[in-house]
């Protein structure tokens, strides 16, 4: 395929714009200035349609083919959403700072009021924060939040430590040690997660915070939750829920009726906004009572007559973690999600979810190697270790199945399982697509037996087949030819 620059032809335009009526030379420094023109592609409207078009004919989405991503929720997003994030578009975010401008925009803080108590009740939480712009962003805001309590009560020195188990998501430690904590890492025991025994050896009253993901990374409840709050608690430790994938628990379990303080939930996972390279991310962040005074500002809240307004400064919060009020677009399309579907859909597309990835772990466990056989959550986690003894390694098994039109699952994550394979489904796919993907896993684990090197010979299909996945996203060279 061409680049856009090679379609290039001097004088040719698409659109033609209007003279500037600004007097840009006198609002911005002379340095500024461009002196030469922009060296932009000259096409026209059909070639850039085209060549846009045909690129994205190249993208995988949900939206062309079954994404069973592991950990990272690709569902389908209702288009309506689309639309109701479109109806807000036209509110400048400074509309509200102006003189007047609260008055006017009561719709739109209204809606975020309203989004942080639905959330606040879906998660247990009494209070929520919609700044953080995506998960990692939020786990960095609800570590930060718990670092400001444990100061506030004179302990900023004594707290060191946060404990993680490792079977939680990678940017839990990471977040955690950005925020300045060492890291203690429990090992996973044999029933899936964190080892009891090992926590209660690792818990001293230096940890700040016990931090979760839950359901674990493979796609398990821990049944001990409630014991490890209490034991946390009762070493000052606060608990964090990374609760990334709410979707297997909502109306289920509340993070906060189950002892954590903290979580922070994507809104571009369980609800309805597209993710990985479809648009920007929300990661708000639920907090018990004793937090509220450390969240980021400005927070909305309602006055006695139903008005909503900012709240007043206050010195003990951490300050803003993003401009305005995060990425509103996306709350928006959260907001009608949860509205769409009232708490009996929320409770459905939960029960919807654990239901279909428990469908294909029961019927891949006979070709698949299943570490830990258990009822799972939202997504299941396989070994491809039965097919390495033939040679192929998880790898060559997502290269076949780009072949067949399938996004590969999650592999090699969790790291704690060998040649992992991490399948979530979601509750948008029907039994028939999930029917046809369980056949193609099936053919793939016959073909390890029966043809290896067929596996390694995979994609076959693919402009590229395959690439040094480290470089591909280090030393990124977007202008390759195809
Ligand atoms: C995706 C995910 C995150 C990180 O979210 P981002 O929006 O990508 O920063 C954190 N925890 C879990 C369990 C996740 O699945």
């Amino acid at each position: 395929m061409q680049l856009i620059y090679e379609k290039s032809v001097p004088g040719r335009r698409g659109v033609k714009l209007p003279a500037s009526d600004v007097p840009v030379a006198a609002a911005l420094p002379a340095a500024l200035l461009r002196t030469e023109a922009a060296g932009l592609a000259e096409v026209s409207e059909l070639d850039l349609v085209r060549h846009f078009t045909n690129l994205s004919r190249r993208n995988f989405s949900v939206d062309t083919n079954f994404y069973p991503l592991g950990s990272c929720t690709m569902k389908y997003n209702a288009k309506v959403l689309e639309n109701a994030a479109v109806l807000f578009a036209p509110f400048h975010p400074m509309t509200a700072l102006l003189p007047g401008g609260v008055e006017a925009c009561q719709g739109s803080l209204g809606m975020l009021y309203d989004l942080g108590q639905m959330l606040a009740d879906i998660t247990g939480m009494d209070e929520v924060t919609t700044q953080p712009l995506a998960g990692a962003h939020g786990e960095m805001t609800g570590i930060l939040l718990v670092s400001a309590y444990h100061a506030a009560r004179g302990n900023k020195a004594k707290k060191k430590y946060v404990v993680v188990p490792d079977s939680s998501h990678g940017t839990n430690p990471a977040s955690a040690a950005i925020a300045g904590y060492e890291i203690i890492t429990v090992p996973t025991a044999p029933y899936g997660d964190m080892d009891l025994e090992l926590f209660k050896k690792a818990m001293t009253d230096e940890v700040a915070a016990v931090m979760i993901t839950c359901p674990n990374t493979l796609g398990l409840f821990n049944p001990h939750i409630k014991e490890i709050s209490d034991i946390a608690h009762s070493h000052d430790a606060l608990m964090y829920y990374d609760g990334a994938n709410l979707n297997a628990i909502m109306g289920k379990v509340k993070p906060g009726d189950v002892g954590f303080d903290v979580v922070h939930v994507n809104l571009h996972k369980t609800f309805g906004t597209p993710h990985g390279g479809g648009g920007p991310g929300s990661g708000p962040v639920g907090v018990k009572k004793a937090l509220i005074p450390f969240l980021p500002q400005p927070r909305i809240v309602m006055d006695d007559d139903g008005q909503f307004l900012f709240d007043a400064p206050r010195t003990a919060s951490i300050g803003r973690t993003a401009n305005f009020y995060g990425n509103f677009g996306v709350m928006v399309k959260a907001y009608a999600y949860i509205i769409m579907l009232g708490r009996v859909g929320l409770i459905r597309v939960s029960e919807q979810a654990v239901l279909n990835a428990n469908y294909i772990k029961e019927r891949l466990k006979p070709y698949y190697d299943l570490p830990y056989d258990m009822t799972c959550m939202h997504e299941c986690v396989f070994s491809a270790s039965k097919q390495l003894a033939h040679g192929v390694h998880a790898i060559d098994i997502s290269k076949f199945l780009i072949d067949r039109g399938y996004h590969p699952p999650t592999v090699y994550f969790p790291m704690i399982v060998k040649e992992a394979i991490m399948i979530e489904p979601t509750e948008t796919e029907s039994k028939a697509t999930m029917d046809a993907f369980i056949e193609v896993m099936i053919e793939a684990a016959r073909t390890a037996e029966t043809n290896p090197q067929a596996l390694h010979d995979a994609p076959l299909t693919m402009p590229i087949s395959r690439l040094d996945e480290t470089k591909a996203a280090r030393e990124q060279n977007v202008c390759c030819q195809w």
